[in-house]
């Protein structure tokens, strides 16, 4: 079985740095981390366009819109009157508890800046993981539906672990290294996207040799 450093090689020498998170400000990042949950980044992008446009890219600035201006600006990331919920209750939060601060959050030890996020609705754990790697700068590793199809497929993972495991057991497997963190994830992503889709693409597979589900595509 290869290992995770191998395949993250593997995949760095293929599709190169990704530079993620697509965001401007570690704020941004975290509305768009919230606003992808269940669609699509195009989807996310506009509604991110929607509140540059309005300069509601900000705590202060999502806290003095009202509910229904906030709902119609993200609309098209969909699930909107939920999202907008939450993203309200996030500013909130930041607000009372950090002086809408995001380094005051950030500056605290890991989990325990896990453990705030994770007590607020409508944040679980992949959302808070990529609030932390990529707005926060905290070693913590993303994973998600895309991490459990490519290792499963490449037999590192059965699909039946919770997403803890999985986090812990990258972790425990990978350097101590935000920049790696930031670029695996980024490049699970990509490479579930291009090649190993639902119905894969396995003929120019960069794992294609060390995949013991590779098809004769
Ligand atoms: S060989 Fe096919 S199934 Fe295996 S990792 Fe590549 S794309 Fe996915």
């Amino acid at each position: 079985m290869s290992n995770l450093l191998d395949i993250y090689q593997r995949l760095l020498a293929h599709y190169g740095n990704r530079n993620w998170w697509p965001a401007d400000t570690p704020f941004e990042v975290i509305i768009g981390a919230i606003l992808t949950q269940n669609t699509n980044w195009n989807n996310v992008e506009k509604a991110i366009v929607n509140l540059r446009r309005v300069n509601a890219l900000t705590n202060d600035a999502i806290l003095k819109l009202d509910q229904e201006a906030l709902e119609q600006l993200i609309r098209p990331s969909g699930f909107f009157r939920q999202k907008a919920e939450r993203l309200q209750l996030f500013c909130r939060y930041l607000q009372k508890h950090h002086q809408g601060n995001l380094d005051h959050l950030f500056d605290q030890e890991l989990n325990r800046v896990r453990d705030e996020l994770l007590r607020l609705k409508g944040i679980g754990p992949e959302t808070a993981d990529s609030i932390l790697l990529y707005a926060g700068q905290h070693l913590s590793f993303v994973v998600d539906a895309y991490t459990y199809r490519l290792f499963g497929r490449l037999g590192i993972l059965s699909g039946k672990e919770k997403y803890g495991f999985v986090r812990d057991f990258f972790m425990s497997q990978l350097p101590d290294d935000i920049q790696l963190y930031n670029e695996y994830h980024a490049l699970i992503v990509i490479h579930c996207k291009d090649f190993c889709r639902k119905k894969p693409l396995c003929q120019n597979c960069p794992c294609a040799d060390i995949c013991p589900e590779k098809q004769p595509n």
